[in-house]
């Protein structure tokens, strides 16, 4: 029976449909997290290397700090056995100029310990994330190898049903099967509902109502298009 064959094809392609739309989800939503995770990654390592950098630069800090306090120690040394105002002053302005380059050394090193513990704060943060993200991400990792494992399988399957179902169907039919499919948001065969077409409501004139019942005709509805087919326990 034509109307059969259709009936069992609309049901072999909304599955069909389902499992498309199921993997074509899946496959975004991971690489949206292999992006995340991608992203973290870099913060992280970016910020370890500039903390290691500060790290870096603060010894170099220590090294001219001592420099500087040797050098101070020595001119106050040196201070005592000054014997113009001239000398006296010239060392005092070098000693100023010290203390100037000492203070800003040190504000400097503020600077770079206070970004150094914001960075380690957002390195804690991102690396709780990360750790919550990959977990995340290798269970839909999971999901989907084993989504796609299963649909091929279920694929093949309904590949079999489908052509066992269209091989006795009609180029026309077919041609007009596809036609109102893509026009009707994937569903082309629909049930006689109360002598309405079950897609579109429209009513179903009762002779035509009749013959669906009876499985004596193929009829599409005059509203929709759609293949309509009437259930057997519906005869009476
Ligand atoms: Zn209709």
């Amino acid at each position: 029976m034509i109307i059969e064959n259709l009936v069992k094809l609309q049901d072999i392609d909304t599955q069909l449909t389902d499992i498309e739309e199921l993997l074509g989800d899946l496959p975004t939503k991971v690489e949206d997290l292999n992006n995340q995770e991608k992203g973290l990654v870099d913060i992280v390592t970016e910020n370890k290397s500039r903390v290691k950098e500060i790290d870096l630069s603060c010894a170099k800090n220590e090294g001219k700090l001592q420099d500087i306090k040797e050098k101070i120690e020595k001119y106050k040394e040196q201070l005592f056995a000054v014997t113009n105002n001239k000398q006296y002053d010239a060392m005092m302005n070098e000693m100023d100029f010290l203390k100037q380059d000492r203070d800003k050394i040190e504000t400097e090193e503020l600077n770079w310990l206070e970004e150094k513990e914001t960075l380690e704060t957002e390195t804690k943060e991102k690396e709780d994330s990360l750790e919550a993200l990959t977990l995340d991400l290798r269970s839909r990792r999971e999901t989907l190898k084993i989504a796609i494992l299963n649909s091929a399988e279920e694929k093949k399957v309904l590949e079999e049903q489908r052509s066992e179902a269209t091989k006795d169907l009609s180029p026309e039919i077919m041609a007009l099967y596809k036609k109102v499919l893509n026009a009707r948001n994937g569903y082309a065969v629909v049930e006689l509902v109360n002598n309405a077409c079950g897609g579109c409501g429209a009513v179903v004139p009762p002779q035509t109502a009749s013959e669906i019942r009876n499985n004596l005709a193929v009829h599409n509805c005059g509203s929709c298009g759609r293949f309509i087919y009437g259930k057997k326990k519906e005869q009476d």
